[in-house]
């Protein structure tokens, strides 16, 4: 029963004291016991009393009277790079190299979830430090798709897409550096949303590519991800590009009427996408321009350099970000001599997966003297040619719409081998942000075999609540996001 309904609807049940917050709790960790090991989502976990006590904390205050958040009694699930300050658990990013890493505060994000009374209940498997689009990069094992458990769930947040589509929690916080918010919820049938950068604060999330990196949240719907949102943004003292803007409000649900939506050719174009997936997004064109709002196919000529520029700037960032992971610091500690060189190089070696020593590689090659103007100084002018071009497009339209990825869930070690391969899965969720803006994604209709398709909606800086708006409306009409991977998961929870 708690599943049938949204997170709004939870909470208010919850307050009126019609759904214990424990009866929630229960239900989720029955989820947990029976599909966690196999579809490894959690890194580190409450113990199922320590959860139950914690709810029914909520419930006493409730039932004596006091008032408690907007979260009251929700178990969160926060990916494994958002910091946590919690005796029961701990965040090592995927990677070896952090070991059992406790940390002493807890991310921004985390204190205003656990402010308005939500109930963080565990970290989440994910990519290497968040360098993934499968969830295969993880030093903790792969995380599985419940729609169909030999396929990768994406990534890199692919345990916090799961946790949410398998009710092992009611809402999932993720990071989207690329796309990793709203590609592991486009394939795993959800909602997931990359707000502009700056309007959620990224202090105490672990830095990967920092003018890319975006804290974003998954849900069940359009409408509970917007009650989240207004709870997460705001300014933060503690993080330096937080923004300090007033976000332009919007209804909940926008007219579809006269909304202005550009379609890009390279977003569907057979060649590179699947048929699918390209028949997907022309459904929801074709509904679009059913209620009134005009959708126009063009050519946007500077999406063939997104995946390099984004790469190139990426890997740089990450280099200098993965700096501080030495072996004093944190973390484990290796060292072959007593040399400090021997402690650095032991302790990197051993603590950093494969992918993750590629891209600080890369990265530390695109800024070294003799080729930073060619590849670092460069890929920076070609994102602010491109933050214009996108200016310009959005003076004439309201939304870029398109797929999250060009294909549904795909096996596993179907592109792992092939790194550029995997990099091109990102090819229509970076621009959000290298233009550092709002993207959703939102489930169109599957495909035959049944596996979920994310469309994606990108609108301009700062109109989230618009985007959210717009987003909700459609998703209303479509429904695409009741469906639930049935075949493994029951909708019925004996309480
Ligand atoms: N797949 C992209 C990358 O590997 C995006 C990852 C992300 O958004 N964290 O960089």
């Amino acid at each position: 029963m708690p599943f049938d309904l949204s997170l709004v609807e939870l909470v208010e049940r919850i307050k009126s004291g019609d759904i214990l917050a424990e009866t929630l709790m229960d239900a989720v960790y029955l989820r947990i016991d029976q599909y966690n090991s196999s579809l490894n989502v959690y890194r580190s976990l409450l113990p199922h009393e320590v959860a139950i006590s914690r709810a029914r904390k909520i419930d006493e205050k409730i039932a004596s009277g006091k008032s408690v958040g907007k979260l009251a009694g929700i178990p969160v699930s926060i990916k494994d790079n958002i910091c946590i300050n919690d005796p029961n658990l701990s965040n090592a990013c995927g990677s070896q190299i952090l070991g059992e890493y406790h940390s002493p505060y807890n991310a921004t994000v985390a204190e205003k979830l656990l402010g308005e009374d939500a109930l963080i209940i565990g970290t989440t498997n994910m990519d290497e430090f968040a360098m993934g689009s499968s969830t295969e990069n993880s030093a903790f094992g792969v995380t599985r798709n419940p729609w169909d458990t030999e396929r990768v769930p994406g990534g890199s947040s692919g345990g916090a897409a799961v946790s949410v589509v398998s009710g092992m929690a009611i809402l999932a916080l993720g990071s989207d550096t690329g796309g990793s918010v709203r590609q592991p919820a486009s394939m795993c049938g959800i909602t997931g949303f990359k707000p502009t950068y700056g309007t959620v604060s990224r202090y105490g999330l672990v830095a990967y590519g920092s003018s890319l990196d975006q804290i974003g949240c998954f849900t069940q719907s359009v409408s509970d991800c917007r009650y989240v949102f207004s709870i997460l943004h705001g300014h933060d003292v503690n993080e330096s590009t937080s923004a300090k803007i007033e976000l332009s409000a919007a209804p909940e649900l926008a007219e579809l009427s006269g909304l202005r939506i550009c379609l890009p050719d390279e977003y569907v174009d057979e060649e590179s996408a699947d048929p699918e997936v390209v028949a997907s997004v022309n459904e929801l064109a074709e509904l679009l321009e059913s209620k009134g709002a005009t959708v126009e196919r063009q050519s946007l000529e500077f999406l063939k350099y997104v995946i390099p520029t984004y790469y190139v700037l990426a890997f740089a960032e990450a280099s200098s970000n993965l700096g501080r992971f030495d072996g004093i610091r944190y973390g484990i500690r290796k060292q072959e001599d007593a040399s400090l060189k021997s402690l650095y190089t032991s302790t990197r070696k051993k603590g950093f997966g494969e992918e993750v020593k590629r891209r600080i590689m890369l990265g530390t090659f695109v800024l070294s003297s003799g080729y930073y103007d060619q590849y670092y100084g460069r890929a920076v002018q070609v994102r602010a040619w491109m933050e214009k071009q996108v200016k310009e497009v959005f003076e004439k339209f309201d939304f870029i719409l398109g797929p999250v990825s060009p294909f549904p869930a795909f096996k596993f070690g179907e592109k792992s081998e092939d790194p550029l391969a995997m990099y091109l899965a990102d090819i229509c969720s970076v621009l959000a942000n290298l233009t550092r803006s709002p993207a959703i994604s939102i489930p169109g209709r599957p495909t035959k075999a049944g596996l979920p398709i994310g469309l994606q909606l990108m609108g301009r800086r700062f109109a989230d609540h618009s985007l959210l708006a717009s987003a909700a409306a459609i998703q209303e009409l479509t429904a695409y996001h009741k469906l639930r991977p049935e075949k493994n998961f029951s909708t019925e929870i004996k309480n």
